[in-house]
């Protein structure tokens, strides 16, 4: 994918950026995994973007890992197994591994969507049940 450029990284974090995401690539399935660029472990996200009035016709499942759909922009259908809903801004969609998945772009306009794809019941601690609160000195003051 074009446009992505490391930003700053050590042992402990990579960034990286697209810049906008309007200038990703104008093909069927614009999509970046991230997981190489960023170094993640746990996780696989991939940052995808799909032209207006387009179907993704990838039917698929996965052998263990769960995905959640989070849509950006755009409007359209999603499909899990015998089921079709309404997608839109907003729409979270958490999907089992053996769910049968596959979207549209109804819209006019471009649909930017982020999947979250991690194993199934990986998940032992999360939120502050993980985090742990420091004093550090905010470095962009
Ligand atoms: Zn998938």
């Amino acid at each position: 994918m074009k446009n992505v450029e490391k930003v700053a990284g050590n042992k402990n974090f990579t960034a990286v950026n697209f810049g906008k995401l309007t200038l990703l690539p104008e093909k069927a399935d614009g999509k970046a995994f991230l997981k190489e660029m960023t170094n993640a472990t746990g996780t696989e996200i991939s940052l995808s973007v799909l032209p207006a009035r387009t179907d993704l016709p990838i039917f698929h499942t996965h052998k263990q890992n769960e995905e959640t759909y989070l849509i950006l922009s755009g409007s359209g259908k999603f499909q899990v197994d015998d089921q079709c809903f309404d997608i839109s801004e907003g729409s979270v969609v958490r999907v089992a591994p053996a769910g049968i998945r596959g979207m549209a772009n109804t819209s006019d306009e471009q649909m930017i969507y982020i999947v979250v794809q991690s194993k199934e019941n990986s998940l032992e601690q999360y939120s502050m049940e993980d985090g742990v609160l420091l004093e550090a000195t905010p470095l962009w003051k």
